[in-house]
């Protein structure tokens, strides 16, 4: 039997007849950014000893590959401060080019971009996601906590250069960058890039009170159909974002909107947390533990077994509503947990 055809047989498909070919990975839970909507300033992060190492995550990744995953995101915390992450980019490519994996990516704030962006390109990351909230540096500084706009647009040109396509994630806040956005499309269109705007969801405590920030695409949306013409595309990954062009800027813009709308009923993705365990979905707690299965055993049954198991808990849909004020957010985790 060949590679595909093994991976076929044994492919994931979930209770609601979704097949899983969308793994995200953490690969660690820190970051050099405290980004308002993500992290509360002061962080506790996982004893280093929780973590999954380079080779349990090789070992996962490949077992997913196995099972007729496709597509590989890399992501955290932020990716590029996981020592070791280009021997598990490296080591991963390898399923690129036997032609078992289509895509091998990565979510990056973009900040030690410039450092890796030759080596990311050189085992075959051809698109990149950098996270981007305002060309304004003091807005930056004031939405990330840190000062590094430049290292940020830097990394850019750097992966630009290597030859990767690059999408820009913008986080849409109602009193920080609402007013950035038509410029930040502007120059990501203007720069040959995709800009893809998020709306904050309700991931862990932070800081602030979210309902504060919270605003809705829908309101975005018409209000840059006030002076630009959208159309909406066909074009749907298997992913939440709903996409439009802008006739005047010539680009493609998307929204994830997992408040304002479901987006569920096509979800092929599952999350891998840096510490192995693995949650069916982003708004939801359906969890199943993979670092015991891998450390019980060297071969994969367990592992698989596992797998199994977590696929059949994928649930329906997500249980996000709109925050209201004051209330505790409605998954516990952030987002650098399970990897956004
Ligand atoms: N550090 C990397 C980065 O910022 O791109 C990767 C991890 S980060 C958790 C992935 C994405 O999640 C980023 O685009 C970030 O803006 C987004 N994000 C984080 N917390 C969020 C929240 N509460 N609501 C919506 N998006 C969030
Ligand atoms: Fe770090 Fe990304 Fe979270 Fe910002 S959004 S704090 S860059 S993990």
């Amino acid at each position: 039997m060949s590679a595909a055809a093994a991976a076929q047989s044994t492919s994931l498909i979930d209770p609601y007849g979704r097949g899983i070919d969308y793994v995200r990975v953490s690969v660690t839970d820190r970051c050099n950014l405290r980004c308002t909507y993500c992290m509360s300033e002061r962080m506790e992060f996982l004893p280093r000893s929780e973590l999954l190492t380079i080779e349990e995550l090789d070992r996962v990744c490949t077992a997913f590959v196995r099972r007729g995953v496709r597509h590989l995101r890399l992501t955290g915390g932020e990716p590029l401060m996981r020592r070791g992450i280009m021997d598990l980019v490296n080591g991963l490519s390898r399923h690129l080019k036997s032609g078992a994996l289509k895509e091998l990516t990565l979510t990056t704030n973009g900040v030690r971009l410039a450092e890796f962006a030759d080596d990311l390109a050189a085992a075959g990351v051809r698109r990149i996601n950098v996270s981007l909230d305002s060309l304004d540096r003091s807005t930056f500084a004031r939405i990330a906590r840190s000062d590094c706009l430049p290292q940020v647009l830097e990394g850019i040109e750097a992966a630009k250069a290597a030859g990767m396509k690059i999408k820009i994630n913008t986080v849409a806040l109602r009193h920080d960058n609402a007013a950035d956005l038509p410029d930040l499309i502007q120059w990501a269109h203007g720069s040959g890039m995709g800009i893809t705007l998020i709306e904050t969801m309700p991931l862990g405590a932070v800081d602030e009170d979210r309902t504060d920030q919270f605003l809705s695409l829908e309101e975005v949306r018409l209000d840059l159909s006030s002076f630009w013409t959208l159309t909406d595309l066909p074009e749907r990954t298997s992913g939440p974002a709903r996409y439009v062009r802008v006739a005047e800027t010539g680009g493609t813009l998307g929204f994830i909107t997992p408040l304002t709308h479901n987006f569920c009923d096509t979800c092929s993705r599952v999350r891998l947390t840096c510490s192995g365990t693995l949650y069916m979905c982003l708004g939801q707690d359906a969890a199943v533990d993979l670092r015991a299965p891998i450390r019980q055993s060297q071969g994969d049954a367990l592992l698989n077994a596992a797998i199994d198991a977590a696929i059949l808990k994928k649930p329906k849909a997500h249980d996000f509503t709109i925050p209201v004020r004051g209330d505790a957010p409605a998954v516990r985790r952030h987002m650098s947990v399970t990897g956004g």
